[in-house]
């Protein structure tokens, strides 16, 4: 039977400041009328991962509108000191007057990996010009971008697999892990790993079977991209437990070699890519 490694990597997390958080839930419960079962501020966020198998934790925030990435990222750094074995996708929004200042000063901490874009709530194109700076530093500092960027669960005109397109046809090199495995054009995003090696994916909130019944990713594709793949748990904002995905994932009964690689060695190894 197919197990867990020791230890786990997540690698999609949520951690706000007390108060975005707040606003975060409030939002899902009238916006979608999705209710978080984990409201958990961030200490207990981390507190809880650790106490359930995890540990590093890869978490991200993104900027909903112009004038607090810097707040956020400056945030962001005082957790990374307060919290060992943690890493960051920081806050960036191209609107900011002093935008690539701020980004490069988040690129200081050397536990930042890069930049989460949310492009169903930022509201711009992954294409947009006035990320180029912004990507381009990436690159050049051997980070990567955790990006949004699916029609699922909901979608708008800023997201799909034809403006992903543009963007990696602009910078194919990109480190790029697309969150959610694509969500809901699984089978185009997937389509794009061979062309781009330097794209990954992550699990978060995807292998859901009650809730998700679009997933067309079949068993043989994963295990063909078990090196392309990170776990991730979209945690503390979920509306299911968190291990459901888990025993999905496990359900599959797929190669221990996936599940060494998903849940810990991919990781990992990001991780030594893109921090420092
Ligand atoms: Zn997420």
């Amino acid at each position: 039977m197919a197990h867990l490694p020791g230890h786990i990597i997540d690698f999609h997390v949520h951690l706000f400041p007390d108060r975005l958080f707040n606003s975060i839930w409030k939002f899902f419960s009238t916006g979608y009328g999705w209710d978080v079962l984990y409201k958990l501020y961030y200490r207990d966020c981390v507190s809880y991962l650790r106490s359930h198998g995890v540990s590093s934790i890869v978490y991200s925030n993104y900027a909903h509108r112009k004038g607090i990435a810097k707040i956020l990222n400056e945030w962001n750094h005082r957790i990374l000191d307060e919290i060992p074995d943690l890493y960051c996708f920081a806050a960036f929004h191209p609107d900011d007057d002093d935008a690539l200042d701020i980004a490069l000063k988040a690129l200081e901490h050397p536990r930042v990996l890069g930049f989460k874009l949310q492009l169903l709530v930022q509201r711009f194109y992954p294409h947009d010009e006035r990320l180029f700076p912004m990507y381009e530093c990436v690159i050049k500092k051997h980070k990567r971008i955790l990006l949004h960027v699916g029609t699922g669960p909901v979608g708008n005109e800023f997201v799909g697999l034809t403006h992903f397109k543009k963007l990696m046809s602009a910078f194919p090199e990109l480190p790029v892990i697309v969150a959610h495995m694509g969500a809901l054009e699984y089978d185009g995003f997937i389509g794009l790993l061979d062309e781009y090696p330097n794209l990954y994916f992550d699990t978060a909130f995807t292998f859901y079977p009650r809730y998700n019944t679009h997933l067309t990713i079949t068993p043989e594709l994963l295990e063909r991209y078990s090196d392309r793949i990170v776990y991730g748990s979209d945690f503390p904002n979920l509306i299911f437990p968190r291990e459901e995905e888990i025993d999905c994932l496990l359900g599959y009964n797929l190669q221990q070699i996936f599940y060494d690689r998903v849940f810990y060695e991919n990781g990992a190894g990001l991780i030594e890519r893109h921090s420092g």
